[in-house]
């Protein structure tokens, strides 16, 4: 039996996202960033349709997510950003992952299994050019490089860094970034072959960043439809060319009830009405990742129009005034992220009233609820 509540996710909204991504990469690859499940997305389904669309590698945090790709047969380059301990490299390589080194840790361990299983390993070096939080730094990146180089069975395939302020509506910072990296890199050019490909763009990066796709750009928010700066982002561009949102997350009526004026609802009474009240009930709560802060604060969609949620989201139960909207019954859908006719509640929205970005929102409605992969885009 399906539940009650359900995240769907258009496989149709996802490859429009990820051919304006790959319009605006012009010549550079694009690896499609799934990790953390795709966003929340489902990582497997969605690689399916990207790699269909022409993504040229994936991106995932852990050697783990990888196999599980891999597992899937998935066969296109998979990027381990989050870097690779010695523990971790025999998997990598067996599964042939290609290893992100971001410091020289695992250098020894990589050579050497490398070697044990004849291959020679292109492993891609990460660049601390101002994110500030993992790589090795450019005083200290011609050291990383001669040490690749002068393992057997490795080279430097690629070099990569990470952009820091790519939420920013204007690229400054990145544009600064980018600049140091592409410093480096060109101090160090003699050494790498010339095929190493660089990368350093994210959603952020791809969007707002000139010059900076370089060989390979990594989105991953925008192909789940949102723009790194939120609601700014989306409001420079026109309607064709608009990301368009793949999660949708929708509930269903248990009960509809009316409550009389200055009645006090739910645990601790954290809402009491002032007007004979029409209340309906659904069996959403912070079990599904609609988070307890969210209390008195939400909107969600009923027949296409915003109603309020009132009172403390419990564990499985949250309440909905729909005093103004006509002939609610039991059985009919909300929408608590999405559209329902021309009304629309997206994942910026939502973060804005549990005061953090669209990237959480949509890992946490993935994450806890049963996800329905869907074809067709709703309108
Ligand atoms: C997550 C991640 C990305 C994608 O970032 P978005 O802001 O979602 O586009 C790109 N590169 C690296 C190294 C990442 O960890």
């Amino acid at each position: 039996m399906e539940s009650l509540n359900r995240v769907e996710i258009s496989a149709e909204a996802l490859r429009h996202n990820f051919n304006i991504c790959k319009k605006m990469a012009g010549e550079a690859g694009v690896m499609a960033m799934v990790k953390a499940d795709a966003y929340g997305h489902g990582m497997v389904d969605c690689a399916r349709v990207l790699a269909a669309e022409g993504a040229a590698a994936f991106g995932v945090a852990e050697v783990v997510e990888g196999v599980v790709l891999r597992k899937a047969g998935l066969t296109l380059p998979v990027f381990i950003l989050a870097g690779i301990i010695p523990d971790t490299v025999e998997t990598a390589l067996h599964h042939d992952l290609t290893p992100v080194i971001v410091d020289d840790e695992a250098i020894q361990a990589l050579d050497a299994t490398a070697g044990r299983l004849q291959k020679r390993v292109g492993v891609h070096l990460k660049m601390d050019a101002g994110m500030g939080r993992q790589g090795t730094v450019p005083a200290d990146f011609r050291r990383l490089v001669d040490k690749v180089n002068a393992a057997k069975n490795l080279y430097p395939a690629g070099i990569l860094a990470h952009l820091p302020m790519a939420d920013a509506a204007d690229g400054r910072h990145s544009a600064m970034v980018l600049d140091v990296f592409n410093r480096c890199i060109a101090s160090v050019r003699d050494d790498l072959p010339a095929t190493c490909c660089c990368h350093i763009a994210n959603s952020g990066g791809l969007f707002t960043v000139k010059d900076a796709q370089l060989q390979m750009v990594r989105p991953g928010i925008s192909l789940y439809g949102y723009y790194a700066d939120g609601e700014s982002g989306r409001a420079k561009y026109s309607d064709d060319e608009l990301l368009q949102p793949v999660m949708r997350f929708v509930s269903r009526i248990l009960q509809v009830r009316e409550v009389a004026s200055n009645s006090g609802l739910g645990y601790g009474h954290l809402f009491t009405t002032t007007r004979p009240s029409k209340i309906a009930l659904i069996p959403v709560g912070y079990e599904d990742g609609y988070l307890r802060c969210l209390s008195n604060k939400a909107e969600v969609l009923v027949r296409g129009q915003r109603a309020p949620v009132v009172g403390r989201i419990s564990m499985n139960l949250t309440m909905v005034d729909v005093t103004e909207i006509k002939d609610v019954s039991v059985g009919e859908e909300v929408v608590l992220l999405g559209k329902s006719g021309d009304a629309e509640v997206n994942a910026d929205e939502i973060a804005s009233w549990m005061e953090t970005i669209s990237y959480e929102v949509l890992c946490l409605f993935g994450k806890m609820n049963n996800r329905y992969f869907i074809d067709e885009r709703r309108l």
